[in-house]
């Protein structure tokens, strides 16, 4: 049984599928995708106990927009996977999505055009999702492969409440009231920092590798030398006291003293390379 989720403010039936053969080893997860034709994508463990990990190593991760995945591990290495495809394929299929119920507007309910438009609608949803949950198998795959070769042992994960990081208060409303204009509430969702983090989990857990979530407020606005706070602007954070650090990595890095300490605190080493990858590289 697959559930069908929620669409135009309805939950829909789920469908029945039934496969000849379920691979072996449990199952993590099961889509339906439509890439031409209609095909169901089974994820799941080859193996009933991951892998024995005798690693000590911790990273921790900072998601977000643009970055997609900053990570630091306490080797000193740092690691950004940038996620601007996403933001574009976001982009593209919310000016199409716009395009389309604008046309669709005109019709007569129920009329041909109007299923054609209606149709037109759901071709763009699935496919835009499709290349969306693409992106971020990619995403988490350079992750995953990053922190093994980092020594990894566990993952932190700053926990990002409701998933409008990023999003001003104020933008935060103009875009509820675009969506209600539009009557677009279901068919925009914001920055899938859920779905990141279940492939992250899975993909980790694959190796060995534990994923715990942790508090993020003030990880990107404090000082981790002198506790001062204040908003990053451009690339890089810099503090009156002369601390300086890439602005995303700087979050991560206070996500894993958090971990470590409890507390925002100066960690004894520095962050000596950043490794930059987009998720196709
Ligand atoms: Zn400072």
């Amino acid at each position: 049984m697959l559930s069908m989720g929620i669409h135009n403010g309805k939950r829909e039936k789920p469908i029945t599928v039934h496969i000849h053969r379920i691979p072996p080893g449990k199952v993590k997860e099961i889509e339906l995708v439509w890439d031409r034709k209609l095909m169901l994508a089974i994820s799941c463990d080859d193996s009933t106990h991951p892998r024995e990990n005798p690693n000590q190593g911790i990273a921790a991760i900072d998601m977000g927009e643009i970055h997609g995945i900053a990570a630091v591990a306490d080797t000193g290495e740092a690691l950004i996977v940038t996620s601007r495809k996403l933001r574009s394929v976001k982009r593209l299929r919310n000016k199409k999505f716009k395009e389309l119920y604008k046309k669709r507007s005109r019709c007569k309910k129920g009329s041909r055009k109007w299923k054609k438009y209606t149709r037109a609608i759901a071709r763009t949803g699935s496919k835009t999702d499709n290349q969306q949950r693409d992106i971020l198998h990619k995403i988490s795959r350079k992750f995953v492969a990053w922190a093994s070769g980092q020594g990894v042992n566990t993952a932190i994960v700053g926990d990002v409440e409701g998933v409008q990081r990023n999003t001003s208060r104020r933008k935060k409303k103009n875009i509820k009231q675009k969506l209600r204009s539009h009557g677009l509430n279901q068919k925009i969702s914001q920055w899938p920092f859920g779905l990141l983090l279940a492939y992250l989990t899975y993909k980790l857990a694959a190796l060995g590798i534990d994923l715990l979530k942790i508090d993020e407020s003030y990880t990107t606005q404090t000082c981790p030398v002198c506790g001062r706070k204040k908003k990053p602007s451009g690339r890089m954070y810099h503090c009156h006291c002369g601390y300086t650090c890439h602005r995303d990595v700087h979050g991560a890095r206070n996500i894993l003293s958090r971990h470590k300490h409890g507390e925002i605190r100066n960690l004894d080493w520095k962050v000596n390379k950043i490794k930059y990858l987009r998720p196709a590289s």
